[in-house]
């Protein structure tokens, strides 16, 4: 058995933080590529590899190699957003459904179906964003950095709502339409905000799944733009 570092080529795809990987061959076999993911942690496919002497090269390139932005609608018809981080039952998705979640297309895949049932949902980490509004039909959901004498980056007197991420997610949705869905007002609780808002179309550009997008960066960490588009 022959063991060497060889450059990895990963055509786009997210399968190692290392630029060489180990491979180890043995008499007859197929080369094995130690220390690489077995999925894209972007496109939740397998890699294929060719191995040749100077580099190990993945055969088909990731369809995401920007990651993910994922851009969704939903109906404010009754002027009230119902802001909190997990509107379950009332909204789910199928995990049959969509690609493994803890990859980047799970999660738009995730995003698309809550969407379809009319709530904005996003991934957010542990992070605690808030939703601020950023001008008349414009918003954010943003978790601020604060300077040494703990001045928010954002100012606090623009901020609508806290989204306490026990799910590690917002979940956004037409206040009348969760009611018609099932949900319940005598549960809401203390995490739950109701934001009113000019009626209309909003859509939601979700961010956390581009390639690079630092939810732990210092500066001001921007999940979403939000805008009322109709
Ligand atoms: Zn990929």
């Amino acid at each position: 058995m022959t063991i060497e570092r060889l450059p990895l080529q990963a055509n786009g795809h997210l399968i190692s933080r290392e630029t060489e990987v180990e491979v180890l061959r043995l008499d007859g076999r197929e080369p094995y590529i130690a220390g690489v993911a077995y999925h894209c942690t972007v496109c939740d496919r397998q890699p294929v590899f060719r191995t040749t002497d100077s580099a190990v090269q993945v055969r088909e390139p990731c369809p995401y190699p920007d990651g993910i932005t994922t851009k969704i609608t939903i109906n404010v018809t009754s002027g009230k957003l119902l802001v909190t981080d997990d509107l379950r039952p009332v909204f789910n998705w199928d995990d049959n459904a969509i690609a493994d979640y803890n990859s980047t297309l799970g999660q738009a895949q995730a995003v698309e179906a809550m969407a379809a049932a009319g709530c904005a949902y996003g991934p957010v980490g542990n992070s605690c964003p808030g939703l601020y509004r950023t001008g008349p039909d414009s918003y954010i959901i943003a978790s601020p950095r604060y300077d040494d004498d703990d001045n928010p980056s954002i100012p606090e007197s623009t901020r609508l709502a806290r989204i306490c991420t026990d799910l590690w997610a917002y979940s956004i949705a037409d206040l009348e339409h969760w009611k018609a869905k099932g949900g319940d007002p005598a549960r809401l609780g203390w995490t739950d905000t109701i934001v009113e808002v000019p009626r209309g179309t909003y859509q939601f550009t979700h961010h956390s799944g581009e390639r690079g997008f630092d939810r732990d960066a210092v500066e001001t960490v921007t999940f979403a733009h939000v805008e009322r588009i109709a």
